[in-house]
């Protein structure tokens, strides 16, 4: 059974409607996937209405974090996006992500790159803007040739030329804020060392552990092998469920939704300590 529980769509960086996720997915034999935009459940409704017979959907979401400086991601599943602290939370991460990405193409036209707030934000569309939508803005003037130019330390990598800092939330507070709307937290690519050059210890997991946190990314695309091991015993001696997802973001990560699975006996244990339940086809 293909359980997929970290996808992107439109909503935020991805390239495709939650519709076309959907279809996607169940065309790749995926069974459950969760729908994990970043900072946003703008998608939820749509990937619901569109699913078809045999695929649930576990709403969810990829939280923007920040721990000594540097970017984390949680993933929040079957939470109550409507609790009043969490939404909150996430109405200031929205607000920081829109004046960074204003302050960005200012950076960027220093830069030399014929950027506009236009051009960014067509790449974005309605969902939540981000560094990848910069990034096509960034090749389609042809300041740079392609994403791994745009996301080096020339350009929109953290601590780059362009890269502007944001706010985004204490990991700590995320878990309990998550935990607090009913659902439960999955550390997301704690050891994705590849893109951004750096990756979390084991001191930052057992602290989060502690907090509430219900289970660790080990199988990503960006984790090497015996980073997964590491996790896995690393999880076990916590108490915590082990994730295999894809990470999807359509075109910008190459279509591969359900390449990583998460068990059945994991799925079920995250499940247990939410008060949501999956969605499946309305019918
Ligand atoms: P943001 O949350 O707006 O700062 O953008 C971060 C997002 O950019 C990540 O979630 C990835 O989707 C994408 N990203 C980060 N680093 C890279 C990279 N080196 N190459 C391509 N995409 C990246
Ligand atoms: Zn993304
Ligand atoms: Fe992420
Ligand atoms: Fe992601």
């Amino acid at each position: 059974m293909t359980i997929d529980l970290h996808a992107h769509s439109a909503a935020s960086d991805g390239t495709h409607a939650p519709a076309e996720v959907v279809a996607r997915a169940a065309a790749a034999g995926v069974e459950v996937l969760a729908l994990t935009d970043h900072d946003t459940v703008a998608g939820w409704d749509e990937a619901s209405a569109a699913l078809p017979p045999g695929l649930s959907l576990v709403p969810g979401m990829e939280l923007s974090c920040q721990h000594d400086g540097r970017s984390l991601h949680l993933l929040g599943y079957l939470f109550d996006p409507a609790e009043a602290e969490l939404s909150a939370e996430l109405d200031r991460i929205r607000a920081a992500r829109a004046d960074r990405a204003e302050a960005s193409v200012v950076r960027l036209r220093q830069l030399g790159a014929d950027v506009t707030m236009d051009l960014v934000r067509g790449f974005a569309g309605d969902g939540e803007i981000g560094r990848p939508h910069l990034a096509d803005a960034l090749i389609a003037v042809g300041a740079v040739a392609d994403r791994a130019v745009a996301f080096s330390d020339r350009w929109l990598a953290q601590g780059g030329r362009a890269h502007v800092t944001r706010y985004a939330a204490d990991p700590v507070r995320a878990v309990r804020l998550i935990n607090g709307a009913g659902g439960a937290a999955v550390l997301a690519h704690p050891r994705a060392l590849g893109r951004r050059g750096y990756s979390f210890d084991d001191d930052l997991i057992e602290e989060l552990a502690a907090a509430g946190l219900a289970g660790i990314e080990a199988d990503h695309p960006d984790h090497a092998g015996p980073d997964r091991v590491r996790l896995r015993a690393l999880a076990a001696a916590l108490g915590l469920a082990v994730t295999g997802s894809s990470d999807d973001h359509g075109d910008r990560t190459g279509n591969r939704l359900g390449c990583e699975s998460t068990t059945e006996a994991d799925l079920r244990k995250l499940l247990d300590q939410t008060g949501g339940s999956m969605r499946t086809a309305e019918r």
